[in-house]
């Protein structure tokens, strides 16, 4: 299941992106950039209690304005309204209310999505609520005080989020696998699909994708279908002229983007390349599933040992994905190709898996017992209180912890070996995401005491 959207909206100027670098809380963790034409719509992961979701800026809506770029604008924040749950619109406290924020306000009761008013730059505590008490003009209900530099409200501005996301359902039942065939040009690709198509026989029927030109395949195997994602890009260059270099990243970006499972094809004649290494860096980012396939096995000459070095060397170069399985085929003579679909299968489920909360918090504690947690020098103990999967694909693990700073990469790293090598999880990445969990507990105390 796609993760909630909340979308934020108001006018320029008014704090909405540090706000939502507020509510992202890890800085880098953009998810993906819908490629627009003028403003790119910047999804960024945040998680509140045990919820995860997207928050998305809109970019800054105005209204009276209608020079050139800002229709554009307006379209992309309706677009971003229509995908989200809910959305917070964003107005300045220090500023009061402004015709925009009217104008705003009242396109915004016409929409169906539940909107949560955020009077931004309240930094007073006591004054806050005087502040904000002049937003309830914009008839949105009440407005909540916060500021989006020194964090203060937004844990009740969260509280209410989450509140109007939908319910999270159990490990979604697909009938089908989406498979993004992915390398550089000339691995085989094409060959590869053709060789899919061949064995399986029962191809539904070319199904059009998303966009015009993305036009997917699906077959079927022992019960299981799979959508190959975007054939007509993994064949295109046979009827268009592109030069030698021509790799189509942004293309096998987007397959990448709606695929469960990404098969990063590698032609054993070369190794693997830069490229290859940015197709693994962003099935990592988005969290697919994936399998390493060496193609063209038949045109290395070897001995019995040469797989597994070969295998070394795969696995040093893509250090990233060395959760993914590697299986060395060849498209040609079709050896090991029916065994694709096997690894595919297991990736897909792992990649969806949900881990009941008893059996991340044993993980974690025979973890903890192992190996303790760091100190630092002033005598300070790194303590993780529980854990808990906030969804799935990728696994997303939540690890409650007294302060996230005490927790340096070698202690994360064993975290994860740990979740690993207890749980498997193989062909999927997994995240886990450090949580303070004493910051939040006491600015919402603190928010609550001002209230009363
Ligand atoms: P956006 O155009 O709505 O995305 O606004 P920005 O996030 O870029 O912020 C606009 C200006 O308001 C910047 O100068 C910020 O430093 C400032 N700002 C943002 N949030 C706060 C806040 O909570 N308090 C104060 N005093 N200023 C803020
Ligand atoms: P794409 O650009 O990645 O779609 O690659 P193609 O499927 O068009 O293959 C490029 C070239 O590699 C063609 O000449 C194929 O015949 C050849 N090729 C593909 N798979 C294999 C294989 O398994 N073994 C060998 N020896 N050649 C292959």
């Amino acid at each position: 299941m796609p993760l909630p959207v909340v979308a934020i909206i108001g006018r320029p100027n008014v704090g909405k992106s540090t706000i939502v670098n507020r509510l992202a809380q890890v800085q880098d963790a953009i998810v993906y950039d819908e490629p627009g034409v003028t403003r790119d719509r910047t999804y960024k992961r945040s998680y509140w209690g045990d919820r995860e979701f997207l928050v998305v800026d809109t970019g800054g809506l105005v209204f009276d304005d209608d020079s050139e770029f800002l229709p554009h604008i307006r379209e992309q924040a309706m677009a971003a309204l229509t995908e989200a749950s809910a959305a917070i619109f964003v107005v300045d406290g220090q500023q009061g209310v402004t015709t925009s924020d009217e104008e705003i306000a009242a396109w915004l009761r016409q929409q169906s999505v539940p909107v949560l008013l955020a009077v931004n730059k309240c930094e007073s505590v006591e004054q806050g609520y005087t502040q904000a008490a002049e937003f309830w003009s914009l008839g949105l209900g009440e407005p909540i005080p916060v500021s989006g530099i020194h964090g203060n409200g937004t844990g009740d501005l969260l509280d209410q989020v989450i509140e109007f996301l939908p319910p999270v359902s159990e490990v979604e039942e697909t009938d089908e696998i989406r498979v993004a065939i992915v390398g550089r040009p000339n691995v085989g690709k094409s060959s590869l699909l053709n060789a899919f198509v061949g064995e399986n026989r029962a191809i539904v029927s070319p199904i059009s994708g998303t966009t015009r030109d993305a036009i997917d395949m699906v077959v079927e195997r022992e019960g299981q279908t799979y959508r190959l994602i975007d054939t007509a890009g993994i064949r295109k260059k046979k009827n268009v002229e592109y030069g030698p270099e021509f790799f189509g990243i942004n293309r096998a970006f987007k397959a990448i983007a709606r695929a469960d499972v990404a098969l990063l094809v590698i032609d054993a004649l070369d190794g693997v390349t830069e490229q290859d290494q940015k197709l693994a860096g962003r099935v990592t980012d988005e969290g697919r599933g994936c399998v390493l396939v060496i193609n063209k096995w038949d045109a290395i000459e070897k001995d019995s040992q040469t797989i597994y070095d070969y295998e070394r060397e795969v696995r040093a170069r893509l250090h990233y994905l060395d959760w993914a399985e590697t299986i060395f085929i060849s498209a040609l003579t079709g050896q090991r190709v029916e065994k694709i679909l096997d690894l595919v299968n297991t990736s897909a489920e792992q990649n969806k898996r949900r881990i009941s909360t008893a059996v991340i918090n044993e993980v974690l504690e025979d973890a903890a017992r192992w190996h303790t947690p760091p100190t630092t020098r002033g005598g300070r103990q790194g303590k993780i209180y529980y854990g808990t999967q906030v969804s799935t694909a990728p696994p997303t693990i939540v690890l409650f912890v007294n302060d996230p700073e005490l927790f340096g990469d070698s202690y994360r790293r064993y975290i994860e070996r740990q979740f690993r090598e207890s749980l498997g999880f193989t062909g999927t990445p997994i995240r886990l995401l450090w949580r303070g969990k004493k910051v939040r507990d006491m600015e919402r105390s603190v928010n609550r005491a001002t209230k009363v």
